[in-house]
C-alpha cells in the first residue's frame, strides 16, 4: 500500500462531550494521516437518534477546530441509512443476518440460567430454529424482530499495529445484534459499511473495541470486502485508575480545557506522547508532532492522566513561544507592549491570559506596597536619570545597597513590592525599563500609577 492511500477516521457518537480520553482517537488518527500524507475523516456515528444531539455534534466540531484537528472528509451516518439497508439486505440474503424475537426479559432469564449452570452467557441461537409459522405467530402478537449477525466459527485474527497478532475466538461471543426491534441500526454495521465505502485503510481506536474488531472483521468479509488494518491503543485512566467518564470528569472535557485558557497545543502535545515510548515534549506545531508520531510506539500499559502535567506542558509551551507567534493575540488583549515585554513576562506565564496581569504592572495603575517609607524615599532619590538601559537596575540597586546597607532579599523585596505591588514576578532589571522612571518614582513614593 502506498502512503498516499492512507485514509483514517475519527468516529464519535454525538451523545456527549469530547474529553481528554476520547479526543485521543481524533488526535492519533489525525497525526497518522498527516504523518503518512493521508486523509482524515470526521464521521458522526449518529444512528442513535434518541441520544445524539445537534448540540453535541456542533460541540465536537468546535473542539476539533480549536485543537486544529481539521478533517478532509466528512460524513454523518444518519444521512446514509439507505447504504446500511442495502448491506443488511445482502447479509439477510446470505443467511448471515437473522431475525430474533426474544424480549430483553427473556434474554436476561436465559443468561442467568446459563450462568447458574456455569456456562458462558452466549446467545444460544434459538431464533435460528424458528419455523416460518412461529415467526408469523410472534409478528401477529405484535412482536418486531431484532436482527443478529451470525458469527462464523473460524478464528478471526488480525495483525494489530500496537498489539501485534491478535486473536478473537468467535465462539466466546454472542451473535451481535445489528438492528434493533425499532429498526434502528446499532453502531456495528454502519461502521463497517462506512469503513468499506469510504476506503478507510486504518482503524485506530481504543482497546475497548478489540472484541468489536473481531465481529467487524467477519461482517466486512461477509460483505465481500477486505478489513482495514487495526490499531488498538490503551485507554487513558483518571489519576485514581478509574476510567475517564463523561459525567464524572467534567473538568476534563475539551470545552472545559478551552475555557480554562489552556493552549490547544498543550493538549495535543501531551496526549500525543502520553503512553508512548517517546519523551513528552513541548511541541509548538501539529506538523512537527505528526512528523514525530509513530503509532507502534504506543504501549500496551494503562495510562494515567494527571491534570498537573497539562498545566506544566502549557507553561513550557508559553515559555517557548516566539513573539511573532503571539503578537496578534497580545494586541487583541491590548497587551502588546513589544518584544521585550513578551520576553520579560513569558517565563512567568502559566496561562496566556496571565499577560494581562503583567501588562497592568507595566502600565498601571499599580497600588504599591511600602513597608518602610524611609527606605523607599531614599531609593527613589537615587533612581538614575534617563535614558535607561539594561544595566540601570544594577547601577541603581548597588547605590541603594551602599547607601542603606540593605542587601539580598532585604534590598530587592521592598523594591519589588513598591514597584509592582506584588511579591513575585519577572526579572526586575527588565521590568524596571518597561515601567519607566515616572511610574517608578510615583510608586516608590506610595502613589498608585
Ligand atoms: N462511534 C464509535 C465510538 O465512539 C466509534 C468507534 C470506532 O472507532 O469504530 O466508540
Amino acid at each position: 500500500m502506498t502512503s498516499k492511500s492512507v485514509t483514517v477516521r475519527f468516529a464519535p457518537s454525538p451523545t456527549g462531550s469530547l474529553h481528554v480520553g476520547n479526543i485521543r482517537a481524533a488526535l492519533f488518527n489525525y497525526l497518522y494521516a498527516k504523518r503518512n500524507g493521508g486523509r482524515f475523516m470526521l464521521r458522526l456515528d449518529d444512528t442513535d437518534d434518541e441520544r445524539s444531539t445537534q448540540e453535541y455534534a456542533l460541540g465536537i466540531e468546535i473542539d476539533l477546530t480549536w485543537l486544529g484537528l481539521t478533517h478532509d472528509l466528512f460524513a454523518r451516518q444518519s444521512d446514509r441509512i439507505a447504504e446500511y439497508d442495502a448491506a443488511a439486505e445482502k447479509l439477510k440474503a446470505s443467511g448471515r443476518l437473522y431475525p430474533c424475537y426474544e424480549t430483553a426479559n427473556e434474554l436476561e432469564r436465559r443468561r442467568k440460567r446459563q450462568l447458574a449452570m456455569k456456562k458462558p452467557p452466549v446467545y444460544d441461537r434459538a431464533a435460528l430454529k424458528l419455523t416460518d409459522d412461529e415467526k408469523r405467530a410472534f409478528e401477529a402478537e405484535g412482536r418486531k424482530p431484532h436482527w443478529r449477525f451470525k458469527l462464523s466459527d473460524e478464528d478471526t485474527s488480525f495483525d494489530d499495529l500496537i498489539h501485534g497478532p491478535t486473536r478473537i475466538d468467535p465462539r466466546s461471543l454472542s451473535d451481535p445484534v445489528l438492528i434493533r426491534e425499532d429498526g434502528r441500526y446499532l453502531y456495528t454495521l454502519p461502521s463497517v459499511v462506512d469503513d468499506v465505502e469510504f476506503g478507510i485503510t486504518h482503524v485506530i481506536r481504543g482497546a475497548d473495541h478489540v472484541t468489536n474488531t473481531g465481529v467487524q472483521v467477519q461482517i466486512t468479509r461477509a460483505l465481500g470486502a477486505t478489513p482495514p488494518i487495526f490499531a488498538h491503543y490503551s485507554l487513558l485512566l483518571a489519576e485514581d485508575g478509574a476510567p475517564l467518564s463523561k459525567r464524572k470528569d467534567a473538568d476534563f472535557t475539551i470545552a472545559a480545557l478551552r475555557h480554562s485558557g489552556l493552549e490547544p497545543m498543550a493538549v495535543n502535545a501531551l496526549l500525543a506522547r502520553l503512553g508512548t515510548s517517546d519523551p513528552v515534549e513541548a511541541v509548538l506545531m501539529l506538523d512537527e508532532l505528526a512528523h514525530g508520531f509513530d503509532i507502534s510506539h504506543l504501549g500496551r500499559a494503562d495510562i494515567r492522566f494527571d491534570p498537573l502535567d497539562l498545566a506544566k506542558m502549557n507553561a513550557t509551551l508559553l515559555h517557548k513561544m516566539p513573539y511573532d507567534d503571539v503578537k496578534a493575540r497580545l494586541a487583541a488583549k491590548h497587551c502588546d507592549l513589544g518584544e521585550i515585554f513578551w520576553e520579560t513576562v513569558q517565563p512567568n506565564l502559566g496561562l496566556f491570559d496571565d499577560v494581562e496581569l503583567w501588562a497592568n504592572v507595566v502600565n498601571g495603575p499599580v497600588t504599591p506596597v511600602i513597608e518602610d517609607a524611609g527606605f523607599a524615599v531614599t531609593a527613589a532619590s537615587m533612581l538614575p536619570p534617563e535614558p535607561w538601559n539594561i544595566d540601570t537596575w544594577s547601577v541603581w540597586t548597588n547605590e541603594v545597597k551602599a547607601k542603606t546597607g540593605a542587601k539580598g532579599r532585604a534590598l530587592f523585596m521592598p523594591l519589588r513590592l513598591a514597584l509592582t505591588g506584588l511579591d513575585h514576578g519577572p526579572e526586575l532589571k527588565n521590568l524596571l525599563l518597561l515601567i519607566g522612571r515616572e511610574r517608578a518614582l510615583a510608586r516608590l513614593s506610595g502613589s498608585s500609577l
